[in-house]
């Protein structure tokens, strides 16, 4: 290929958020070049659910058809690999890849996703996507009426606790030492049959990722088929930062109603813009963004 040839936008991340931008692209008969590092966020997950027509698919074969599915259109293109710097301004973005090329674009975008942060708990990174879970709207069916822990604390625990009840009885909140519950949601969840266990957690017991008992520190172990977690996160790529975009206090990339940053001609979309994390919002987010960038290219704004 030409690197030297301006391209009208270069999508780094070509996840869901991504490829769904470039594929609003691609129709649009846009110059695109798809970075792409290969490490999305659910690649741990079995099986991927609440995405309409893929509902239970793997995430290995969602992203087959996808890219499949984009790369159908001449105009777009897919690098396997990092983009390491992104310098330049609206209408002339220069972006280097881990292998050195350097690609010119009119337009960025990142939807290049976060990256997780294992709590220091023996078990728990192995079972990460597969029996430690992050949304019940993804995986909580699965698990449903099965015994279940909810490792958190802090002030949301206790709406955490009510919703994830929905789906099971026997649930049981692990805050990890004293639970900072007020005495009313103490109440509120003790009405509806959930357990508060205060003892800290000191391993998860799983078989190949399937979580079988929690083990705490006094001694005692319980039996768990999945547990729900938080996380905390950083951004995946610090190239948003770099070239001056504003993030929320949560860590996420500030963004429009319509994917823009408040850096002129620079979008993001996806994990990296959202808390709502789901196969469904990334796609959606980055159609917008596609459609987006098109309008910008054709009217300046
Ligand atoms: C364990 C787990 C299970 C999940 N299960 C479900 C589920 O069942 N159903 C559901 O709807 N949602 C699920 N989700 C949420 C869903 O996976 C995310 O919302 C979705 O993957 C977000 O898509 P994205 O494109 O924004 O980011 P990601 O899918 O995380 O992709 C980001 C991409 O950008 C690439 N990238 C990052 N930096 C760079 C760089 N510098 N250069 C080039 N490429 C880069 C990464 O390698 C990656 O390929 C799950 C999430 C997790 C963590």
């Amino acid at each position: 290929m030409n690197n030297s040839a301006m391209l009208d936008v270069i999508v780094v991340g070509g996840s869901y958020a991504g490829l769904s931008a470039a594929l609003a692209l691609g129709r649009a008969i846009r110059q695109v070049v798809v970075l792409d590092s290969d490490e999305p966020c659910n690649r741990q997950t079995p099986h991927s659910h609440n995405f309409l027509t893929q509902d239970g698919s793997t995430p290995a074969a969602i992203a087959a058809v996808s890219r499949e599915q984009v790369l159908a259109y001449p105009t777009v293109r897919l690098h396997p690999e990092a983009a390491v710097s992104a310098t330049g301004e609206d209408n002339h973005f220069t972006v280097t890849t881990a292998s050195g090329a350097v690609l010119h674009a009119r337009k960025l975008l990142f939807a290049t996703g976060i990256r997780d942060l294992m709590p220091a708990l023996p078990g728990f990174a192995e079972c990460w996507g597969i029996s430690a879970i992050h949304c019940p709207y993804c995986h909580g069916y699965e698990y449903r009426g099965q015994p279940t822990g909810i490792l958190a604390n802090g002030e949301a625990i206790a709406e955490m606790g009510l919703l994830i009840r929905n789906w099971t009885d026997k649930l049981t909140i692990f805050t990890n030492g004293p639970a900072t519950l007020q005495p009313d949601q103490r109440q509120q969840l003790a009405d509806r049959g959930v357990v508060v266990e205060e003892t800290p957690v000191q391993q998860l017991l799983h078989q190949a990722g399937y979580l079988t008992h929690l083990a705490l520190a006094d001694g005692r172990t319980v039996a768990l088929s999945a547990l729900y977690a938080r996380l905390p996160f950083e951004q995946h790529c610090t190239l948003p930062h770099d070239l001056g975009c504003t993030h929320s206090a949560a860590g996420h990339i500030a963004v429009d109603n319509f994917q823009k940053t408040n850096i002129s001609g620079v979008y993001a979309a996806g994990d990296a813009t959202s808390p709502m994390r789901a196969v469904g919002a990334a796609v959606a987010a980055g159609m917008m963004a596609g459609a987006m960038l098109n309008r910008e290219l054709i009217f300046g704004t």
